[in-house]
C-alpha cells in the first residue's frame, strides 16, 4: 500500500523484499478486511469502541481514531486497484456479504473471493503498473542511521550473493510478524521472523508490548508436515462442540461461544497438568452436532466454504465429517505489539516509518479479527503520504556513513562462509521454536520465562559459531543465520516483556499472576536497548492525552 500511495504522490520508489513481491503474511490471510460504515448502523464511535475494548486498555486511542477513519477510504482506494469486495448484483456492498467476527459488535467486515491472494496479486499489479523499482529475493540487513536520520537500508541478494546499499529521503519497515519464532506452533508463513523488530531495536528503536502474542485455539496438532496450520475459529466448533483431554473428561463445553483467549488457555493449562493429548492438544469433539439440525446444517456450511479442509487433509474423511474427535493445538497467529509509532507511522528515528504487524500499539493486549489487514492498508497509506509530504532537500551519499556498513556486512559474512565445522543456523531455529512454545506459550510464569531466556541467550552464543556452507550463490543456510539472529533479538524481547507484564492482560497469560492489575491500565512494556548493549524494560505511561481520549469511549 505504501510503496504504490508514495509513487501516486510523485515520489521515486523502490522496495526491497526477502520474498517475491508480496508473499508475507497478507497471501496467506482469510482476505477479511474491516471497514467502517460497511452497514448504516456503524460508526466510527462503535468501531473505536471494539478495538479498544479487545485492546483492553493497551492500545493507543490516537492510532486507533486513525485506522477507524481511514478505514473505508483505504478500502475504496484498494478496489480503484483492482481488488473487488463481494458485492450484489447491483454493485452494492451487500448486507450478505458482511461478517461479524468475533468481538465486533457490528457487521463491518468485508469478504472477497480469493482472500489475501486477491490482495496480493492486487498490490503487485499495482506495484507493476506505477513502476516501482523492485529488489526481490533481497534481505534486508541493516537500516543505516547518521545523527538520529536514517539514510537508507543495507540489503543482501540471495541470488547473487551481492550486497546493495539503497540511499533512501524516507524508509517504510513493513517486515510483517515474527510468527517463526514459535515454529512450527505457529500459521505463519516462514518469512516471518520478525526481522523489522530487530533491524527497528539495533537502530535504537523502542519495542511496545512485545508480551502481547495472539494464538488461535484450532491449529492441526500431526503430523509434523501440517502442524501449526489453522483449522478455523472457535465458532468453527459448531453449537455443540466440546473440548475433551486425555481422561475422556469434557473440560470445555460451548466451545463456539468462547473467546479464542479462553480456548488456548484450557488446552495449554490441561496440558501443563499433564492431561493432554499426544501432540500437546486437546480433543475436539463436535460429534453432537450431528443429533441437532443446526449442527448439521452448520458443518455443511463449513465444508462448503473449506473451512475444514486442513482437518480432511490431517486427520482423514471421519474426522471431516465430525464422526470422530480430532486433537486440537493452539497456533500462534498475530504479534500485537512491535516498534513504537505515532499516527503517521513515524518511528523515534528521523525518515524513519514503520507499518503493519511490525508495529505496535493499535491492537493493545489483543486483536479483532480482519482488523490486521485494515491497519496495515490504512497506515501504509498514512505512512507513504506524510513521509512524501515531509521529504528532506536531498543530501549527496556520504561514503564515510555507508561504508562501514557494507564492510561490516562483508566482513561478517566472510568470517561465517570461513568456518568449516559447528551446528547448521537451522537446528538452532528448531531449537528456538521448541522452547518459546513450550515456556513462552498462552500460558506462562516466571519460573518458565526465567528459563526460557537462558535458552535464547545459550542460542544467542551458539549463533556466533554456526556452521554455514560456503558459496553465496542462494545460500539458505546464509538466509537462516541472518533470521536466526533477528528471531533470537525478536523472542529476547517477547520474554523480556512477559517477564515485565507481572498482571494477566488480553493474549498475555502469567498463571502467576492470573488477574489483570488495573494499576497498568494504559502502561506499556517497552523494550530497548540499553547503554551497555544489554536489552531491557521498562513499564511507560501511555500519557495524559491518550487516557483522557479513552474515557469518552464505552470499554
Ligand atoms: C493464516 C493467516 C490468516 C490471516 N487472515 C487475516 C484476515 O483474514 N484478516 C486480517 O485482517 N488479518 C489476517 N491475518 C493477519 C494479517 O495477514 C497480517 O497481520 C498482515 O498480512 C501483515 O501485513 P504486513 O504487510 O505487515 O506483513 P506481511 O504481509 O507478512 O509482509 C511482510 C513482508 O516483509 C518481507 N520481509 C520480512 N523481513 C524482511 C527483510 N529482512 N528484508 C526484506 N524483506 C523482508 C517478507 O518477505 C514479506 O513479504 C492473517 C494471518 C495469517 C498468518
Amino acid at each position: 500500500m505504501a510503496a504504490v500511495t508514495a509513487a501516486q504522490a510523485g515520489a521515486k520508489v523502490g522496495i526491497m523484499t526477502k520474498d517475491e513481491l508480496a508473499n508475507g503474511n497478507m497471501r496467506i490471510a482469510g482476505g477479511i478486511v474491516a471497514s467502517v460504515n460497511s452497514i448504516d448502523a456503524d460508526s466510527e464511535t462503535a468501531f473505536a469502541d471494539d478495538i479498544l475494548r479487545a485492546g483492553e486498555f493497551l492500545s493507543n486511542p490516537l492510532l486507533v481514531k486513525a485506522a477507524v477513519e481511514g478505514s473505508r477510504q483505504a478500502n475504496l482506494l484498494l478496489e480503484e486497484w483492482g481488488h473487488i469486495y463481494r458485492r450484489d448484483g447491483k454493485g452494492n456492498i451487500s448486507p450478505l456479504s458482511v461478517i461479524k467476527p468475533g468481538g465486533h459488535s457490528l457487521a463491518r467486515t468485508l469478504t472477497c473471493e480469493n482472500q489475501g491472494m486477491s490482495l496480493a496479486t492486487t498490490f503487485r499489479s499495482a506495484i507493476a503498473r506505477e513502476a516501482v523499482c523492485c529488489w526481490e529475493n533481497t534481505l534486508v540487513l541493516d537500516l543505516v542511521v547518521e545523527d538520529g536520520k536514517v539514510l537508507g537500508a543495507l540489503g543482501y541478494n540471495i541470488i547473487d550473493g551481492n550486497l546493495l546499499f539503497v540511499r533512501a529521503k524516507a524508509v517504510i519497515l513493513a517486515t510483517g510478524g515474527g510468527g517463526m519464532i514459535f515454529s512450527p506452533q505457529t500459521d505463519n508463513t516462514r518469512s516471518a521472523t520478525g526481522d523489522g523488530y530487530a533491524l527497528g531495536y539495533a537502530a535504537g528503536l523502542p519495542l511496545v508490548d512485545m508480551e502481547q502474542i495472539q494464538w488461535l485455539p484450532f491449529g492441526v496438532a500431526k503430523p509434523a508436515s501440517l502442524r501449526g496450520i489453522n483449522i478455523g475459529d472457535t465458532s468453527d466448533a459448531g453449537p455443540r462442540g466440546v473440548l475433551v483431554n486425555s481422561e475422556g473428561e469434557v473440560v470445555l463445553r460451548g466451545v463456539a461461544t468462547c473467546t479464542r483467549s479462553a480456548v488456548t488457555r484450557t488446552i495449554a493449562r490441561e496440558n501443563r497438568a499433564g492431561r493432554g493429548g499426544p501432540n500437546g492438544g486437546l480433543f475436539l469433539d463436535a460429534t453432537a452436532n450431528l443429533d441437532d439440525p443446526v449442527g448439521k446444517a452448520f458443518l455443511a456450511q463449513l465444508q462448503a466454504r473449506g473451512v475444514l479442509g486442513p482437518v480432511r487433509a490431517a486427520y482423514g474423511p471421519k474426522a471431516y465429517a465430525w464422526t470422530e474427535p480430532y486433537e486440537v493445538l493452539p497456533t500462534q497467529h498475530f504479534f500485537c505489539g512491535g516498534v513504537q509509532v505515532d499516527a503517521d507511522g513515524r518511528t523515534a528515528l528521523a525518515n524513519l516509518y514503520a507499518v503493519g504487524e511490525v508495529t505496535g500499539g493499535i491492537h493493545g493486549a489483543d486483536r479483532l479479527g480482519s482488523v490486521a489487514l485494515c491497519d496495515s492498508i490504512v497506515f501504509g497509506h498514512r505512512a507513504a503520504m506524510h513521509a512524501v509530504e515531509g521529504f528532506d532537500e536531498e543530501k549527496p551519499a556520504d561514503d564515510s556513513v555507508i561504508l562501514p556498513y557494507l564492510d561490516g556486512a562483508r566482513k561478517r559474512i566472510e568470517s561465517v562462509l570461513a568456518r568449516s565445522c559447528g551446528t547448521l543456523p537451522i537446528l538452532l531455529k528448531a531449537e528456538l521454536g521448541r522452547a518459546m512454545a513450550e515456556k513462552v506459550g498462552c500460558v506462562r510464569d516466571k519460573a518458565g520465562l526465567e528459563e526460557a531466556l537462558q535458552m535464547v541467550l545459550s542460542l544467542g552464543e551458539k549463533a556466533d559459531s554456526v556452521y554455514v556452507p560456503a558459496g553465496r550463490t542462494y545460500n539458505m543456510a546464509l538466509v537462516d543465520y541472518f533470521e536466526l539472529e533477528y528471531m533470537l533479538v525478536c523472542a529476547e524481547a517477547v520474554i523480556r516483556c512477559s517477564l515485565a507484564r507481572e498482571e494477566s492482560r488480553g493474549s498475555h497469560f502469567r498463571e502467576d499472576y492470573p488477574q489483570r492489575d488495573e494499576g497498568l491500565d494504559f502502561r506499556s512494556v517497552i523494550a530497548y536497548r540499553g547503554a551497555n548493549g544489554k536489552m531491557l524494560t521498562r513499564l511507560e505511561e501511555m500519557g495524559e492525552r491518550f487516557v483522557n481520549q479513552v474515557e469518552g469511549a464505552k470499554i
